[in-house]
């Protein structure tokens, strides 16, 4: 979500003032500073930067320094008082208003703060993404009501919004007339979409892959992020209708411990989440799963902790993410008493880090021999003689070809060699 903000803000600015994107901060006119406040490490990383940048003002007082996202969102005024030479600081719901925010520092000497939420004027007033590959990210809505007790992000983004159906499609038409041939659907928690133009009915997300799908030109649909207290029937079934949706499915459980669960507040059982992976995996065979962990939450005991482990066992993850709990400000569980020293958190994370990592390494080794019908997203970050995709079960996959023009296509690639990170492939244009 934040990388779609920054290229709104980009695109935005280049719109208003002709700003251009520079290799270097010593370069820059303006520096914009997006922020993360999911965990404190993100947060304090937000004031080193800037004391960084603090020199460059010194060298150039024309320079102009704003922080945006949550932490901005979260801090207000407090930025200011701690970093006096930050000229703009905006929210999340406020990108939109960029332009406007940073002219105004032009006009005054005190700095700009806008960290308000109006409601659906985000999404009425940004330009049309821009991409420079086959797929491009689409918000559809932003905010979350779950009020987890370990998270801050409904405190920071607000309550859930979603856009119009409507201008979800037209925005999505448009992107195909251009070469898109991937939608990423994205939002904080888009099981709760629902069409704002239908108020009381509001169709939900299942709806939503259905016309993204049906758009000409789209063969690849994918949405993120999802809350599996949410994951319907309805869009388990979307799984055997719409054969553009991808196999991959990124369902963050956070723990394997129905106490831990209950004490996050996630409202659904480690039974529930399982039933609803093995439907998944019932209707599309192969399709692969990933998820987020948090290690060390107040109170989670070893025996919790091993009750994670086994999940991971028994779903058999794909590449996924995990973290040690951070206390976040307005939080219900801040203030829970930190039960598990900060050794054994370490300890925990690795371990489960580990069982991670074999999980996704077997199951890349398992798809050796399979042709996937895999997206060609670009030439390969470390080798440009090479081409990157993406295969149906959403795995990086790089092979070599001759041919140039690739890139936006969907071909078949043959699964040779299972590395950590990737995949290796050969070209198999005959099947
Ligand atoms: N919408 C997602 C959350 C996205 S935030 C959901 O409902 O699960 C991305 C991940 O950051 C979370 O899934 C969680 O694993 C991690 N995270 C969130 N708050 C955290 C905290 N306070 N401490 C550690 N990790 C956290």
């Amino acid at each position: 979500m934040n990388e779609y903000d920054s290229d709104r803000m980009q695109d935005l600015l280049n719109l208003s003032h002709g700003f251009e994107t520079v290799e270097s901060a010593e370069e820059a006119d303006l520096i914009l500073l997006n922020t993360c406040s999911i965990r404190e490490k993100a947060q304090e990383k937000v004031f080193h930067q800037l004391g960084r940048w603090k020199k460059l003002k010194e060298k150039n007082p024309d320079l102009k320094i704003g922080v945006g996202g949550c932490v901005a969102s979260q801090e207000g005024a407090k930025i200011t008082k701690r970093a006096p030479y930050v000229d703009l600081v905006f929210g999340p719901q406020t990108v939109h208003r960029v332009p406007t925010l940073y002219e105004n520092t032009t006009k005054k000497d005190s700095s700009v703060i806008d960290i308000s939420f109006p409601k659906t004027e985000k999404f009425e007033n940004l330009p049309e993404p821009t991409s420079d590959g086959p797929s491009a990210f689409v918000s559809i809505m932003e905010g979350c009501n779950k009020y987890c007790s370990f998270c801050v992000v409904p405190h920071t983004r607000g309550n859930e919004i979603s856009r119009s159906l409507e201008s979800i499609i037209e925005e999505i038409i448009s992107l195909s007339l251009k070469g898109i041939r991937e939608i990423v659907l994205l939002g904080q928690n888009v099981n709760s979409y629902r069409d704002s133009k239908l108020k009381t009915k509001g169709l939900g997300l299942s709806n939503l892959i259905r016309a993204v799908a049906d758009v000409e030109g789209i063969d690849r649909v994918s949405f993120t992020t999802s809350h599996p207290f949410e994951f319907g029937q309805d869009l388990i079934d979307i799984y055997t209708e719409v054969p553009e949706l991808i196999s991959h499915v990124h369902l963050p459980v956070q723990s394997g411990s129905n106490t831990i669960l209950k004490a996050m507040r996630r409202r659904h059982t480690r039974d529930e989440y399982i039933e609803t992976i093995n439907k998944l995996k019932e209707i599309r065979p192969g399709i692969s799963i990933s998820s987020d962990f948090i290690v060390g939450f107040p109170g989670e005991t070893e025996e919790d902790f091993q009750d994670t482990l086994d999940l991971t066992d028994e779903v058999e993850y794909d590449e996924s993410f995990s973290f040690i709990y951070s206390p976040r400000p307005n939080t219900t569980a801040k203030d829970l008493e930190d039960t598990v020293s900060p050794q054994e958190k370490k300890e925990r994370l690795d371990r489960l880090q580990t069982k991670l990592e074999q999980s996704a390494l077997s199951i890349s080794r398992r798809m050796v021999g399979e042709v996937s019908n895999s997206l060609v997203t670009g030439v390969s970050k470390k080798d440009p003689g090479e081409f990157q995709a993406r295969t149906e079960n959403n795995k990086v996959v790089i092979f070599s070809c001759d041919d140039q023009n690739l890139i936006g296509n969907f071909v078949p690639v043959e699964i040779v060699e299972a590395k950590t990170k990737s995949l290796r492939g050969i070209y198999r244009p005959e099947c």
